[in-house]
């Protein structure tokens, strides 16, 4: 099965990327984390790629596209995955839907500005495996520690309000061009889910949507 899930940051799209992974048993490709785990082990490059995310800029798409391709080539990635935060430009859709690798589903999900920036002032994050909490929606069992390795969760320094803003706005701005691209082709199922409700109601949706397409092959 092999997935990408488009949404806004703060869409809750890294907590359904872990549900769906988790079901479908494949490994979530996301280049958020990739590229954080790049910054944790500093460097020049680290420091580089901080800064970009510290503005909510986006990293070039050669280098995002290198760090995909060597990330498939892992034996993990043989029976599928699922693409968290990439494809997330016009040339990065392009080269996904003209390379190989063949798209089963996408999923986007649909969630207002608004709801959005109240959900990541209270989202906190446990770096090495992206597991996202919301410190009312979803808190983790003890405060300020993942549930699954007791280390410490922490609040991103990119999902302060002014970041989030620009953020939003580059989604926003790439996102229609980026749905045309995949919705002109019939090959792949496209599934847009309003995702503002209850978490677990949405990973429902999503599961039985997928289901689907699996039945369907
Ligand atoms: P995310 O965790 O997916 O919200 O990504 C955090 C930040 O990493 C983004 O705001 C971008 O600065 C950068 N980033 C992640 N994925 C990509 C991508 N596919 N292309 C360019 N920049 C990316």
């Amino acid at each position: 099965m092999r997935l990408i899930i488009f949404g806004a940051p703060g869409s809750g799209k890294g907590t359904q990327a872990e549900f769906i992974c988790k079901e479908f048993g494949i490994p979530k490709v996301s280049t958020g984390d990739m590229l954080r785990l790049i910054i944790a082990e500093g460097g020049e490059l680290g420091a580089k790629i901080s800064d970009i995310l510290k503005k909510g800029e986006l990293v070039s798409d050669d280098m995002i596209i290198r760090m995909v391709e060597k990330r498939l080539q892992d034996n993990d990635c043989k029976k599928g995955f699922l693409f968290d935060g990439f494809p997330r430009t016009l040339l990065q859709a392009k080269g996904i839907l003209n390379s190989a690798v063949d798209i089963d589903a996408i999923i986007e999900l649909e969630v207002a500005d608004e709801i959005i920036l109240e959900r990541l002032s209270g989202r906190r994050v446990h770096i090495p495996s992206g597991r996202a909490y919301h410190v009312v929606y979803n808190p983790p069992k003890t405060s300020g520690i993942d549930d699954i390795t007791g280390e410490s969760l922490v609040h991103r320094e990119d999902d302060k309000e002014e970041t989030i803003r620009n953020r939003l706005r580059i989604y926003r701005d790439t996102i229609d061009a980026i749905r045309q691209v995949f919705t002109d082709t019939s090959k792949i199922k496209y599934l847009k889910i309003k995702a503002d409700g209850d978490l677990y109601e949405i990973a429902n949706t999503i599961s039985a949507h997928l289901k689907e397409v699996v039945h369907l092959d």
